[in-house]
Order: C-alpha cells, then sequence, then structure tokens
C-alpha cells in the first residue's frame, strides 16, 4: 500500500500529512491492538469477527454489544464521561469476549494458562475481574477512595450494584476505568515484561 510503503500497518501511527480516512483507520487500529494486547492476538480477534476472510461489522458489533434486551449493566458501561477506550474494555469483558487465556485456548492454542498478575492461578475472565488477589487489592483501593463497600468480587454482581445503586458518574467512570487498567497491565506484564505495583495503579485511575 502506498501509506505503508513497506512498513508494518501494526507500526502505522497517524500523520497530518496523511488524509482523515487513513489517520482514523490507524486510530481504530490502535484500539483493537490496545484490548488485544499483541498484533497477532488482533488479528484472531479480527479473524473471530470475518466471515470468507471478508470483515464483517456485524460480528465485530455483536460480539461487543449484546443482541438480548437490554442489559441491567448497559448504564455502567455508557456511562456519560466515561472515556471509550474504558467502554470498549468494559463491554469486551462483560460479553466475555477479551482474549483471555482460557478463550484462546478454547480457540486451538496450545498455552500455558497462567494469570500474569498473581501468578498462582489460571487466567479467565471471572479470575481477573476481580478474584485475583492482585486485581481485589486495587478495588479494594478503590472502594477506600470512592466511598463504596463490595458485597462480592465478581464482577456481574458488582456492575449489577452499580446499575441498581444509585451511583455517581465519577464512581461509574473509575470502575470503568479499574477495569481497563487491569487489562492494561496483564498486556503489560505479557508483551512488554513491564509491571506496576496496584498503588500506582490506584493513583493512575
Ligand atoms: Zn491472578
Amino acid at each position: 500500500m502506498y501509506v505503508l510503503k513497506g512498513h508494518d500497518f501494526w507500526l502505522a501511527t497517524t500523520n497530518i500529512s496523511q488524509s482523515w480516512y487513513w489517520n482514523n483507520v490507524v486510530k481504530m487500529k490502535n484500539l483493537v491492538l490496545e484490548i488485544a494486547g499483541s498484533p497477532a492476538q488482533a488479528i484472531q480477534l479480527l479473524e473471530g469477527c470475518s466471515t470468507n476472510l471478508k470483515y464483517n461489522t456485524r460480528l465485530m458489533y455483536d460480539s461487543v454489544r449484546s443482541c438480548s434486551p437490554q442489559v441491567s449493566w448497559h448504564n455502567l458501561v455508557n456511562s456519560k464521561g466515561c472515556h471509550p477506550k474504558h467502554s470498549f474494555a468494559g463491554m469486551m469483558v462483560m460479553h466475555n469476549a477479551l482474549p483471555t487465556i482460557d478463550n484462546l485456548v478454547r480457540r486451538g492454542l496450545s498455552l500455558v494458562n497462567r494469570c500474569a498478575l498473581c501468578e498462582a492461578c489460571s487466567e479467565d475472565a471471572h479470575h481477573i475481574f476481580f478474584h485475583c488477589s492482585f486485581s481485589r487489592h486495587l478495588l479494594n483501593n478503590m472502594g477506600i477512595w470512592l466511598g463504596l463497600s463490595f458485597r462480592s468480587v465478581s464482577l456481574f454482581t458488582i456492575a449489577q450494584d452499580f446499575a441498581s445503586r444509585r451511583s455517581t458518574c465519577r464512581q461509574r467512570i473509575c470502575f470503568m476505568a479499574t477495569i481497563y487498567y487491569l487489562w492494561n497491565e496483564r498486556n503489560a506484564r505479557i508483551f512488554k515484561g513491564v509491571e506496576s505495583y496496584v498503588d500506582n495503579l490506584s493513583v493512575k485511575i
């Protein structure tokens, strides 16, 4: 492609000398890459949303958005003021569409299933959000800061509580950011070999 000039698409960056359309393609690529964690996993994610080698927008839409009646947590992931990246990550996890190790193994990959956050348990969405000791620690920190106590460490129970109680916009935004930063931390450990402490993540959120 003339824009890439032989360079890797997955390393492409936005450039004011390129068209608005191309820069939006790069931004979308960066979002998928950030959620998937690596180019290989991004390709897998996109392949899962393709039919006959053609990308199917409907499949991607369906994979991140329920076609069933409105779910109780919809106002949580669609919170006003929530960063689109955080909403996207939240939607992916609520639909169990993140490329967690158990999901990849189910798709036929041969991987050792070990949680990168606690290194003690196997990884699935249920574990990361929030049965993992690392995640629980972060959730507790956020609860203290937000003045909330969580009756469970189950993502769906917490999400339902946020939906049913009169949670503030700030609380919902922080909770979605917690999901995003946890997934980001997991990817940084696996793909970049970089680790952050729970307290550092709390400050970032
Ligand atoms: Zn863990």
